[in-house]
């Protein structure tokens, strides 16, 4: 099968809201009055990103799920995107597999497969999505003021303690490893909790690598602090919903690790303010997705941790940085 035979056939569907898809030398898309672009771009490379065999289902939805995640941090709707896509060889199981998984995933969300590139090489995928916002009203980084609230969506440390399984370096029962392997390989980007939260939330963005990595750059953007309870923050993680109750089974350190800077988590963590916790909460009722108040933004700036007796927490957690 050649390269423009296995774009029609994987990667060509007739388009909806876009003006133009797949086969010119651009798509066209036509946002609506009013409203902004937001885009956004996530590439996945063989080895770094995900294990040669991990299931191709599952593949193209985390694709395309990390990219739908930027779109929610910014509470946009996502309208299309596109994907680049190098192949070591044409496999069509395995190229079958994929695109229902990431065609799945689109259809779910309204996003449209409009263009891309494909060539032979080593496995990599990189999808740019586009998605609309009213003018002005994206969640952005820059937004939190001192005294206010620090929220974060579903869970946290879940990926992040499967791969710690996977790679033999935690014990895990086959339940457990079973439920978090699924938040590894098949996050839920919190696209609608992101649009309801417009208005509401002062700042905002997904966590990615790392709760606390991830929740500094909000911090530094904004100019606060942020003190955080990591008895609040330990609860999140799904496979250890009672910490005492796993405790003989895992270094409560793990869980706090794979929770304050595990990473793979694609959760939203925003601020608002005290005045606006119930809106938080409609919000999160609204969309059906949990949201959880794990700390304060401050004005001294700089992260501190303390525990469920208001202590400070000393030991530090560090997120994931590709060149550290
Ligand atoms: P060009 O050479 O003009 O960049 P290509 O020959 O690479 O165009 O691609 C032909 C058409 O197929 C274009 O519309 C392009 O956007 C689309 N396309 C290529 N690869 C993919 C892909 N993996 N998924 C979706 N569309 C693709
Ligand atoms: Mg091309």
């Amino acid at each position: 099968m050649g390269e423009f035979d296995l774009i029609a056939r994987y990667f060509t569907r007739p388009t909806r809201r876009a003006v133009l898809g797949v086969g010119d030398d651009c798509a066209l898309l036509a946002p609506a009055p009013g409203m902004q672009l937001a885009v956004s771009s996530d590439m996945l490379v063989e080895g770094r990103h995900f294990f040669a065999d991990v299931d191709p289902e599952a593949l193209g939805h985390k694709a395309l799920a990390v990219n739908l995640s930027d779109l929610a941090a910014c509470g946009a709707r996502p309208l299309a995107f596109t994907l680049a896509l190098a192949l070591p060889r044409v496999q069509e199981p395995w190229l079958e597999a994929f695109a229902r998984g990431l065609l799945r995933l689109a259809d779910a969300h309204g996003c449209e497969l409009v263009g891309g590139d494909t060539t032979q090489g080593p496995l990599n995928l990189c999808i740019t999505i586009f998605g609309e916002v009213p003018a002005g009203q994206a969640l952005l980084r820059g937004g939190a003021r001192a005294g206010e609230d620090i929220w974060v969506s579903g869970t946290l440390g879940d990926a992040r303690l499967a791969l710690e399984a996977l790679l033999g370096r935690a014990p895990l029962p086959p339940a457990l490893l079973q439920a978090a392997r699924q938040r590894l390989e098949r996050p839920t980007p919190r696209v609608a909790l992101g649009q309801a939260l417009r208005g509401v939330a002062s700042a905002a963005l997904d966590v990615s690598d790392g709760l606390l990595g991830d929740l500094g750059h909000l911090l530094r953007a904004s100019g606060v602090g942020a003190c955080i309870d990591t008895s609040e923050t330990i609860k999140l993680i799904a496979a250890g919903a009672d910490p005492e109750s796993v405790k003989p089974q895992f270094d409560l350190e793990l869980l706090h690790q794979c929770t304050l800077a595990g990473g793979d988590d694609y959760e939203l963590v925003f601020t608002a303010p005290v005045a606006a916790r119930a809106a938080v909460e409609a919000a999160g009722r609204a969309t059906g997705t949990p949201v959880t108040r794990i700390g304060r933004t401050e004005a001294a700036p700089g992260l501190r941790l303390i525990d469920a007796q208001g202590r400070a927490v000393t030991r530090s957690y560090a997120s994931f940085d590709h060149f550290a």
